[in-house]
């Protein structure tokens, strides 16, 4: 019985040494437990500081969560802190389910316009997270920087070409410099921007751009040369002498139920998810409409793949023996009916000769289009570098393919009256960094002279 009774309290003494050695454990591991390294990434839309920067910072740890997190400026000596917050922390037990706040990310506005003590020079953006560690430990907290450089002057422009006559709906070239800080620059005509390029042989700094002024732009005040730093910061400067507004011309066209039959189904039938279930005369204002603007946004496309150098020379060609139907930016009122049902602006040139007239290429380009373009029906579209493009359209067979080099006066079709065409006819659009831009211009050899040639030449 002796013997007996002595053996339990031997158990219990040995349970309870194990009990104190795995409490002593657990106290051990949450004294110097160390969590994992909150993930720290620091981000801006710009790589300088200027008036205005977006600054990202986002901050995750999904284990255990975040704790105390910082976002500071610092220039000098002086810190500024833009963002602090403090987060309770998930449980540290793993079966909880509760893992506190994964993630967060800052996001804050960095520039001389909400602080106006930075110079010129350099600025280090910080951002912190502590990190979570047991009792006895202190906790290396997770920072991450980066060093941006401040600019608070805008680059140098300076114009170089004169003389400089505007004309609403036209083109031009201009030749400038720019300070070595410019990212970009060229002419903005409203909303419209043509991008400038190095001229080459000039001086480090020069710069030429062949621009478009809209044709539905008369305001001379928003046309501008401008130049643009890494840091957002923009100069522009004033160069027209002079700006000449468009003259109104307005052109009657009658719809009738034989042309909607010709045309109408034509167009439907070759669009991906058009809907040919209303009458033909709503298909069609669909067509000139919505259609119309699709097509000239994929003009633009076209153009932004224009090849830096130039591949015409001399003025451009109009089909032989033809004559001027309907000018350029010319209003359209639709009637059906005697009554109007649409208005649009028709942004080439039409030119009429006989039936199936060869079409020649108007410069010398690259074929950057040759198939259906909706409204242009079969058209070749050619780059002929730096933004511009000419446009062939309505054609009733087209003899080259894209990626063709052609010469100027090279065949490349015959006249016709696919897409929007009431009769056989050519629909030539000259483009300019994806703007419709007058092609009267461009046919005439002394305005190009005058124009384009003499402005990317010459000295100061
Ligand atoms: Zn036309």
């Amino acid at each position: 019985m002796r013997i007996g009774a002595r053996k339990p309290r031997r158990k219990a003494r040995f349970f309870f040494f194990v009990l104190i050695v795995a409490l002593l454990g657990c106290g051990l591991w949450l004294a110097l437990r160390v969590g994992p390294a909150p993930e720290v990434e620091l981000r801006t839309d710009r790589p300088a500081i200027g008036k205005a920067t977006t600054v990202i910072a986002g901050f995750s740890e999904p284990t255990h969560g975040l704790g105390s997190i910082r976002l500071e400026l610092i220039q000098g000596d002086r810190v500024e802190v833009l963002e602090q917050r403090s987060m309770k922390r998930g449980s540290l037990l793993p079966w909880s389910g509760d893992h506190g706040t994964a993630e967060v990310v800052l996001t804050t506005i960095v520039g001389t316009t909400g602080f106006d003590w930075l110079d010129d020079g350099e600025v280090v953006l910080r951002a912190t997270a502590d990190r979570s560690v047991g009792y006895l430990r202190r906790g290396e907290p997770v920072v991450v920087e980066t060093t941006l450089p401040v600019r608070l002057r805008p680059p140098r422009l300076e114009l170089l070409s004169s003389q400089h006559y505007g004309q609403q709906g036209g083109s031009g070239a201009v030749r400038y410099r720019v300070g070595e800080t410019a990212v970009k620059s060229g002419v903005r005509a409203g909303t419209h921007e043509s991008p400038g390029s190095a001229l080459e042989g000039g001086r480090p700094g020069d710069y030429f751009a062949i621009f478009a002024l809209p044709w539905n732009l008369d305001d001379a005040g928003e046309i501008r040369l401008f130049a643009e730093d890494d840091a957002g910061n923009r100069v522009e400067l004033a160069f027209l002498d002079l700006f000449k507004p468009l003259s109104k011309r307005v052109d009657t066209i009658r719809i009738s139920d034989s042309f909607l039959e010709r045309v109408v189904p034509a167009i439907a039938s070759r669009t991906p998810g058009f809907d040919d279930s209303p009458p033909l005369l709503e298909q069609y204002l669909v067509i000139n409409g919505e259609l119309r603007r699709a097509e000239l946004g994929r003009v633009a496309e076209l153009a932004a793949q224009s090849e830096p150098s130039f591949l015409w020379s001399g003025p451009f060609l109009q089909m032989t023996n033809s004559e001027l139907k309907a000018n350029f930016a010319q209003t359209r009122e639709y009637l059906y009916d005697g009554r109007e049902v649409d208005r649009q602006t028709h942004l080439g040139l039409d030119l009429a000769s006989t039936a199936r007239a060869p079409v020649p290429a108007p410069n010398a380009g690259r074929v950057i289009s040759a198939g259906w373009m909706t409204l242009y029906g079969n058209a070749v579209a050619i780059d002929h570098g730096f933004g511009l493009m000419s446009l062939s359209g309505h054609l009733s067979s087209i003899d080259v393919t894209e990626g063709d080099a052609v010469d100027r006066g090279q065949v490349i079709g015959r006249s016709g009256t696919t897409g929007l065409a009431g009769g056989d006819h050519l629909h030539l659009e000259i483009f300019v960094h994806g703007q419709s831009v007058d092609p009267l211009q461009w046919l005439d050899g002394k305005w190009i002279e005058d124009n384009i040639t003499s402005k990317l030449t010459g000295d100061i």
